[in-house]
């Protein structure tokens, strides 16, 4: 059996549908959901005038995640970009090192790594994972670096690797257990980019407090979201210290002398916007329920066709940020694309690989043949949580 374009366009029709009951009306990749306290807590803070930087609601939305996550520290950011940088920053990661990563990610994984003024070196992700694959980095330490004294050292630049960086793709968790057995060996920091994986679990333990450091984003499009803003998430009460300093530009507490011990950053997530984290995350059950009941969904709807909807790995709870179709071919995935998108219905093809980009063109590539055959069949599908939850 192979569904029609019309056969999809009809099922996701039924799935979303329309309010005053249009039939071409747009149907989003992933719209937010408000169905909570939302406007009260917005309106509380405008009342209280604490708008910025500073308020009640950023330390209860940073409890509410620790709470949620596991992890011991939870410190806010201005978006998950400036959470990534500060924790690249706070594993070590200086001028002139090199950051292993996948090609596989939207670019901010890499944007906050040549923040640092560090270059990413590409290794491949697992098919079935879509994150970092375990084998592809082991290959790339055993057979491309040298270690000495000072650390791991990559023979072809000469250049130390200070850090690797995984991302767990459309909250898919990677293969941590292997990451991390590997990361041990060569004495690297694992910084995990969390970005799309909260609600995400691997053996039972929330995605993102694996590594060193972690990190979230709450950009509109993400699970939930505070308009924007980011969190890093870490154990180690000293770098949680050091977190919090740095997003705040560094200053020492005072009463009143402005005094600055470090060129720090002002990437601390306003008050307005924590309203709404503590509002959003207060619905994080009903919207993760309701995003896997569409997985579940879209599994039956393709299950036996040519398509593979992309599932859960074993011993992991996804949160299904987005939902993927693999194609059977490339220009399946192309035809898929632009009928879709004619009719109205946003679905995407998975990012341009990073390491193609213009800027990231000259760093070093492993062999990335899972990373462009995905390429060339993933379509992500609409994966909203649906409106229809108890207020
Ligand atoms: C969303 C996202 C980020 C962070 O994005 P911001 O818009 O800065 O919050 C980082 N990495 C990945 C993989 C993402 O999807």
């Amino acid at each position: 059996m192979h569904p029609s374009h019309q056969d999809i366009i009809d099922f996701i029709r039924a799935l979303y549908p329309s309010k005053d009951s249009k039939t071409d009306a747009l149907i989003a990749l992933h719209a937010p959901l408000f169905a909570g306290n939302e406007k009260k807590y917005l309106l509380d803070c405008i009342d209280s005038t604490f708008v910025s930087s500073v308020g009640a609601y950023v330390t209860q939305f940073e409890q509410s995640v620790t709470t949620t996550t596991g992890a011991k520290h939870a410190i806010a950011t201005v978006n998950g970009t400036a959470a990534l940088h500060i924790a690249l920053l706070l594993a070590g990661v200086k001028a002139g090192e090199e950051v292993i990563t996948q090609p596989l990610s939207f670019v901010a994984t890499c944007n906050a790594i040549a923040y640092c003024n560090a270059k990413p070196v590409f290794v491949d992700v697992n098919r079935h994972t879509l994150g970092m694959n375990p084998a592809s980095l082991l290959d790339f330490l055993s057979n491309h670096c040298l270690i000495n004294s000072q650390g791991c050292f990559n023979k072809a630049t000469g250049r130390r690797i200070a850090a690797v960086l995984p991302m767990h793709t459309f909250g898919l968790p990677c293969d941590l257990e292997q990451l991390i057995a590997i990361c041990a060996e060569f004495n690297l920091p694992l910084i995990e980019d969390a970005a799309e994986s909260l609600g995400s679990y691997y053996h039972q333990q929330h995605t993102g407090t694996f590594g060193l450091l972690g990190t979230l984003s709450f950009n509109g499009n993400k699970t939930i979201t505070t308009g924007g803003g980011g969190m890093i998430l870490t154990n180690d009460d000293e770098l949680a210290r050091r977190a919090k300093h740095l997003t705040t530009t560094a200053k020492l507490a005072h009463p009143y002398e402005f005094v600055h011990d470090d060129i720090g950053y002002n990437y601390r997530l306003p008050n307005i916007n924590a309203a709404l984290g503590c509002a959003q995350i207060e619905m994080l059950p009903q919207l993760l329920a309701s995003k896997r009941k569409i997985a579940q969904a879209y599994a039956s709807f393709f299950a036996d066709t040519r398509y593979t909807l992309v599932k859960e790995p074993d011993n992991t709870h996804a949160n299904y940020w987005l939902n993927a179709v693999i194609c059977p071919t490339p220009s399946a995935r192309d035809q898929f694309l632009t009928e879709l998108i004619a009719a109205n219905i946003m679905v995407r093809p998975i990012w341009t690989l990073v390491n193609t980009l213009p800027m990231y063109a000259d760093c070093q590539a492993m062999d990335l043949a899972n990373a462009q055959w995905l390429v060339e069949r993933v379509v992500n599908l609409p994966s909203s949580a649906r409106f229809d939850l108890p207020r």
